[in-house]
């Protein structure tokens, strides 16, 4: 099929490449010109493991294209993704302006029948909306025989797996109306995903689906971030409940981590919107609103427990912060509970020195100016009065301790992730702090 994906942010150029890859040829288009020149030479915007060889080979063999001018990418397109961003608005609505732009200008350079598929998460009712008015916009160009049809495919895929789960998704969900356009995505998906995990329903089913399952995964995060402070208060291992509580086939365990707080472009955002499009239908979405503000509340839980050690002034300290990005094998910063806590420790006068396998370039903008950035956890932990684990990559959680903590100041550890073992920790002479654990954090 000729396919063109508009926006190669995380999700658009993971979904172009892979589609590319099964043997369709893809055009991928981006507004921003330097994202699409970096790709013509084979450099990536975003990380994701795997994703610059697939590019390359497939971009080599003819069928991945890459412009920053529509009307060149939707040339002979019978599907054109949409793949741009939704960022949140101030009140945290969802801001569609950038699905309405791409929208519209779709409607402005088709000439022939189009699928329009929104892979973008977007509010309740959009989908429709949108096709009432690209139908508006092909009228008013004498078009109005043309089909363009919009469906509903939101994106499952998780930053760090994204290609892998792009490739094996756990279900693909689709929400249509037009009997051609659900022929289409059948076509489109049933080569590499059972018949069974392909979900055919109505497009406001389908956005809420996508709404719902992030909600249900940042509920279960919350919910195990609120009983780990009562362990802290309580003086129980938020650890122990867990394992007590996952064997349960009913719980399991996914999700049930406790740590400093989700982040990421996509729960906190789509938690607010789900919020948010409650309201506007004069429903209270009390679940969404509590997780929200549980995980404001997390996302204060280490530099918390770093005032708590050495008090407000910080003034004399050095501390090192291991992880950056949201979550391991990305370099995404949206939202990162990083950010909050460096900000907290810079605010306290402390200095601050940062390590992350991927994510320094990305977080330069958004940290504070001081923060010193170094290449690895070795030349992090020189010198420094106390380190603080915030993101979980492999490199850190197999770190050699008792080699690391000789070229420490002081050897105090706040493990913001959980990862490591008490026992050993303490010895190897380490004041060791984490989360939910038997330490009284306040709020
Ligand atoms: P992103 O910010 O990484 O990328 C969006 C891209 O769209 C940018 O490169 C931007 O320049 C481009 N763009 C904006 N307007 C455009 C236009 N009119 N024409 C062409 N390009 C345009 O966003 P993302 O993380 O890939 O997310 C995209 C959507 O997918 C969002 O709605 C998000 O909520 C959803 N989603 C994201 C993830 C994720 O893990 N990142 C997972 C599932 C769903």
């Amino acid at each position: 099929m000729n396919i063109c994906v508009i926006g190669v942010g995380y999700v658009g150029l993971v979904t172009g490449t892979c589609f590319a890859d099964m043997g369709h040829h893809v055009h991928c288009v981006d507004i921003n010109e330097r994202t699409i020149e970096k790709l013509r030479n084979g450099i990536m915007p975003i990380f994701e493991l795997g994703l610059q060889e697939m590019v390359v080979h497939n971009t080599a063999a003819g069928r991945l294209r890459f412009s920053s001018i529509l009307s060149d990418g939707m040339q002979r397109a019978e599907i054109a993704i949409v793949a741009v961003g939704t960022p949140s608005k101030e009140n945290g609505e969802v801001d569609l302006q950038y699905v309405y732009a791409a929208c519209e200008e779709i409607a402005d350079v088709i000439t022939t029948d189009c699928i329009i598929v929104v892979k973008s998460t977007v509010a309740i009712g959009t989908c429709r909306d949108l096709e009432r008015r690209i139908a508006e916009r092909l009228a008013a160009r004498g078009l109005a025989s043309l089909d363009a049809p919009v469906v509903s495919n939101p994106e499952f895929l998780k930053e760090g797996t994204s290609v892998e789960d792009c490739l094996h998704p756990d279900r693909v969900v689709v929400g249509v109306a037009s009997e051609r356009a659900r022929t289409v995505m059948h076509d489109l998906y049933a080569s590499f995903v059972p018949e069974e995990r392909i979900l055919f329903m109505d497009p406001q089913s389908s956005e809420i689906t996508k709404y719902a399952s992030n909600a249900m995964l940042a509920a279960r995060i919350s919910f195990i971030n609120e009983i780990a402070l009562l362990c802290d208060i309580a003086g129980a291992d938020v650890t122990s409940v867990k394992r007590g509580m996952s064997m349960d086939a009913r719980i399991g365990g996914a999700f049930l981590n406790a740590g400093c707080g989700y982040g990421g472009s996509c729960f906190p955002k789509d938690l607010q919107a789900l919020d948010q499009t409650g309201k506007l239908f004069g429903l209270e979405m009390k679940m969404a609103s509590a997780t929200s503000a549980i995980n404001e509340r997390q996302k204060r839980v280490l530099a918390n427990l770093v005032v708590s050690r050495f008090g407000r002034d910080l003034r004399a300290l050095k501390i090192a912060v291991l992880g950056l990005a949201f979550k391991p094998n990305t370099d995404d910063m949206r939202y990162a509970p990083s950010i909050p806590l460096i900000e907290s420790l810079t605010k306290y006068g402390c200095a601050v020195v940062v390590a992350d396998p991927i994510a320094a370039e990305s977080a330069k903008p958004v940290l504070p100016q001081s923060v010193i950035y170094v290449e690895s956890a070795e030349d992090a932990l020189r010198g420094v009065d106390a380190v603080v684990l915030v993101t979980e990559w492999d490199v850190f959680v197999g770190l050699d301790w008792r080699k690391l903590g000789a070229k420490m100041k002081q050897k105090v550890l706040f493990d913001g992730r959980n990862v490591y073992d008490p026992e050993t920790m303490k010895s190897l002479g380490f004041e060791y702090y984490y989360i939910g654990r038997g330490y009284v954090v306040g709020d």
